[in-house]
């Protein structure tokens, strides 16, 4: 994902400009001036107080629960494997070698778990030179009978290179965090719901979305894959529907704290979908799913949301880095040295115990 607003008190709120004919006589344009500055002063003092000086880069608060690898129901060491696989790949942005050998692994993993995969291609261009792009979003179904189903999206191209990157933005980008992390988990879900004798409410699709992050500079298009996969939703229906998405982008942090995210919130028909999962979270007492909006996360899920119009919601880390001074995000250093095991477990279990008892 790319872009979020931690500072959402000032930025939700909506341009105010005073009618010209209410302004009272007497009161020059500077003392205006000073009133509206005085004002800017308290809003920013306020969001100061309620967000932190930070700016929401660094943590508010720890919460950290005290479980161990061998005390979590999902395999989180194995989908730590399969994040060391993916990233070992290399840079894998739209179109290139990298994201061809990734594929070829989605397929065969799926393939061999008895799942039947499908991809979707579709063309873009490089905002470069609008040269043509094979893109592909990447669909496995379990339980392709079941009518009512469940969406569970992760991107899997990479950022090209790592544009925040302070000595080397052209450098090489893995992304382990973002979002080798997210391909890893429902890997292993994948894995785990095929070997699971529960008897599971809905159908259950993952989706690999491409092509979320093909940009060289700010203000390119994004988030290609949710959309040629939304309007196909929409204009070719297929003979299912889905209840819930979820989207998992950046859940690998090995210092973890996943906030509820304040687009979704803002969803009358998504707002129950976030109380479900992070309800789940508290009741097995994973403490790093945060039950208190933070960023506002511009991601994959607003597309999948508006213009397919499935209720979403966003798992995502977005305080990765820990401070501006320790950079991760969308650099070289998110390497898989940057997450854990135990996050990916943590994530994993509340994902898994939410699906086998959402209504
Ligand atoms: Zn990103």
């Amino acid at each position: 994902m790319i872009r979020a607003n931690s500072n959402t008190l000032l930025a939700t709120e909506k341009p105010r400009r005073p009618a010209p004919a209410a302004r009272p006589r007497g009161i020059s344009r500077s003392t205006w001036f000073f009133l509206a500055a005085l004002l800017a002063v308290g809003a920013a003092a306020a969001s100061w107080f309620l967000w932190g000086s930070d700016g929401g880069w660094n943590r508010a608060e720890t919460a950290v629960s005290k479980f161990e690898l061998k005390d979590i129901p999902f395999n989180g060491t194995r989908a730590y494997e399969y994040l060391k696989r993916i990233c070992a790949i290399g840079p894998r942005p739209s179109g290139s070698p990298g994201m061809l050998a990734q594929r070829k692994l989605l397929e065969e993993h799926f393939k061999k778990l008895g799942a039947p995969v499908e991809l979707q291609r579709f063309q873009a261009r490089d905002p470069r030179d609008g040269k043509p792009v094979e893109m592909a979003n990447l669909l496995v179904h379990f339980f392709p009978e079941k009518k009512q189903r469940i969406l569970l999206a992760a991107h899997y191209d990479t950022l090209p290179f790592p544009m925040l990157d302070p000595e080397n933005p052209r450098g090489v980008f893995v992304g382990a965090h973002d979002n080798a992390s997210g391909v890893a988990l429902l890997m292993e879900l994948g894995k785990e719901i095929s070997q699971s004798k529960e008897k599971y409410r809905y159908g259950i699709d993952l989706l690999f979305l491409d092509g979320e992050e093909y940009i060289f500079s700010e203000g390119e298009p994004m988030f290609l894959g949710a959309w040629y996969f939304s309007r196909q939703y929409v204009d070719r229906p297929p003979p299912y529907r889905y209840r819930w998405g979820v989207l998992l982008d950046m859940i690998g942090d090995r210092d973890l704290q996943i906030y509820q995210d304040r687009s979704t919130l803002v969803w009358r028909d998504s707002r129950p979908l976030v109380a479900q999962i992070w309800n789940t979270a508290a009741r097995l007492g994973v403490k790093e799913f945060i039950a208190r909006p933070k960023h506002e996360v511009q991601d994959d899920h607003v597309v999948l949301h508006n213009i397919g119009r499935i209720p979403f919601v966003d798992v995502i880390d977005f305080d990765y880095p820990v401070s501006p001074e320790n950079r991760y995000w969308h650099t070289t250093a998110d390497t898989p040295d940057k997450c854990s095991p135990l996050s990916l477990a943590k994530v994993g279990w509340v994902i898994a115990e939410w699906l086998k008892t959402t209504k």
